[in-house]
């Protein structure tokens, strides 16, 4: 096992590694930037090195500092958390030549995921279920562009093939907009992603966003640790998770796992991902591969029992899965609510001092957070300041706990979504369970009203 990680992360990700590597009796060493100086986790840490001033370029992003910072500090292997250069297969790339062990898969993976073009013909050579649509990405000729529309049959999504974070796609809804929206997605994929190359599907109007989290190591093992549903999405951004995905049928999500650890093995891949999947009429439709551990791993490490984080490390340093498929076993339901410096209400971000924390506890709850009494959220970075995720029997204690929680929870001197939760644990919908990918939108059009 190794002696000693570097953190190539900040914020809760960064104290959850960090906490991942105390219990297996590792070192650990975090980098961090001017603005998170006086981070709590900075001070815990075996070892702090100062990359970079506050904008993630020249810190979290700086590549060159964060492998010099491993050499200096005598570090084996880097942990790259979610974001920032998690899914960089230069990065990657960078640190395995450097000498040091990625805590991810290989190069190769990431590079296969980030490109969707070639992720899907994967997905589709592996046995995974797909969204209908183009093979590959679309060619040039207007006539065979309006061929593959019709084939698939409108609606379609244009979406760029080096897409990621919600950008890079376009809803078409007749032929006479089609080639329009194909020509303004390459141009604005080209401009934003490097990779001018588009591709088309069928637009699902009304899907649930269902994951499935595997695990694999480089001996050819791979499992599946049940589903996710994430389907409580405001532009694009999960901020309610959920396991097990209420209202399935278990046979379906045995089915489309099994099919996802199976894909792991016939590609080789190694350590944490996650198979993105909108669900609609029954079926799964992949549409992403997530090459890193996630914001939402916590659910499925609350119903498995299993520590994702301390599995990546393991199997990152050569180690066999220690688990099989059949000792897997899902208990009970758990429930996500990300918490955000942000506005409930206009969704404007509050960076700024925390005057006051108070986070809820008691039984089946689990706070996730690097934030304290007197903690300065800095404006440079995502506004995510923590998590609180609850485990029950049943989905009805899950969400019981949570309300419980979520009145529990104290953050002042700075906005937070807090009150959104709130509001949304009492929602009929949402505690009927099942809402779409769109629910949540209509929600909140609904209450400014
Ligand atoms: P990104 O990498 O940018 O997150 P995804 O492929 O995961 O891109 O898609 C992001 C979101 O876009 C999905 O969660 C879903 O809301 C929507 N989306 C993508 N493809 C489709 C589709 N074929 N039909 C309907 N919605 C889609």
């Amino acid at each position: 096992m190794f002696k000693k990680i570097l953190i190539a992360n900040r914020g809760e990700i960064a104290l959850r590694v960090q906490r991942a590597c105390r219990e297996m009796g590792i070192q650990s060493v975090v980098v961090y930037s001017q603005a998170d100086r006086e981070a709590k986790y900075v001070k815990l840490a075996d070892e702090a090195v100062c990359i970079g001033p506050a904008p993630s370029a020249q810190s979290y992003l700086n590549m060159p500092a964060i492998i010099s910072t491993a050499e200096v500090t005598d570090a084996e292997a880097i942990h790259p958390g979610y974001g920032f250069l998690s899914e960089n297969a230069d990065f990657a790339e960078r640190v395995e030549r450097s000498g040091f062990v990625f805590i991810g898969p290989t190069p190769e993976s990431i590079r296969m995921m980030g490109d969707k073009v070639m992720a899907k013909q994967t997905m589709i050579k592996t046995g995974v279920p797909c969204v209908p649509g183009s093979e590959g990405a679309l060619p040039d000729d207007p006539k065979e562009i309006i061929r593959i529309a019709r084939s698939i049959g409108y609606p379609v999504i244009i979406k760029a093939a080096g897409g990621g974070g919600g950008r890079g796609m376009r809803v078409v809804h007749t032929e006479a907009a089609l080639i329009h929206a194909v020509q303004t997605t390459r141009g604005e994929a080209g401009a934003a992603f490097g990779n001018p190359a588009v591709y088309m599907e069928k637009f699902l109007e009304n899907p649930r966003h269902v994951e499935i989290q595997v695990m694999a190591d480089e001996h050819k093992n791979a499992v599946w640790l049940g589903e996710r549903d994430c389907s409580m999405q405001r532009r694009h951004q999960k901020i309610i998770e959920e396991a097990p995905a209420p209202g399935i049928p278990r046979r379906a999500i045995e089915r489309v796992g099994d099919r996802c650890a199976t894909a792991c093995k016939k590609m080789g891949y190694r350590g944490a991902g996650t198979f993105e999947f909108l669900y609609e009429n029954g079926e799964f439709y992949f549409i992403e591969m997530n090459t890193r551990v996630q914001v939402e791993h916590p659910v499925t490490e609350l119903v498995t029992g299993i520590d994702i984080v301390q599995t990546q490390i393991r199997v990152a340093a050569g180690e066999k899965l220690p688990f099989a498929q059949r000792q897997i076993q899902m208990r009970g339901h758990a429930i996500e609510c990300r918490i955000n410096a942000e506005d409930p209400y206009k969704f404007t971000p509050s960076p700024g001092r925390i005057t006051m924390w108070h986070p809820p506890g008691g039984p089946g709850v689990r706070v996730d957070s690097h934030a304290y009494t007197n903690y300065m959220v800095p404006p440079n970075y995502d506004s995510m300041i923590g998590k609180v995720i609850v485990h029950g029997d049943t989905r009805e204690q899950a969400l019981a706990r949570m309300r419980t929680a979520l009145s529990e929870t104290v953050v002042e001197g700075i906005h937070t979504n807090v009150a959104l939760h709130r509001e949304l644990m009492a929602d009929a919908k949402f505690v009927e369970g099942g809402t779409s990918i769109h629910y949540l939108e209509g929600w909140l059009a609904q209450r400014s009203r």
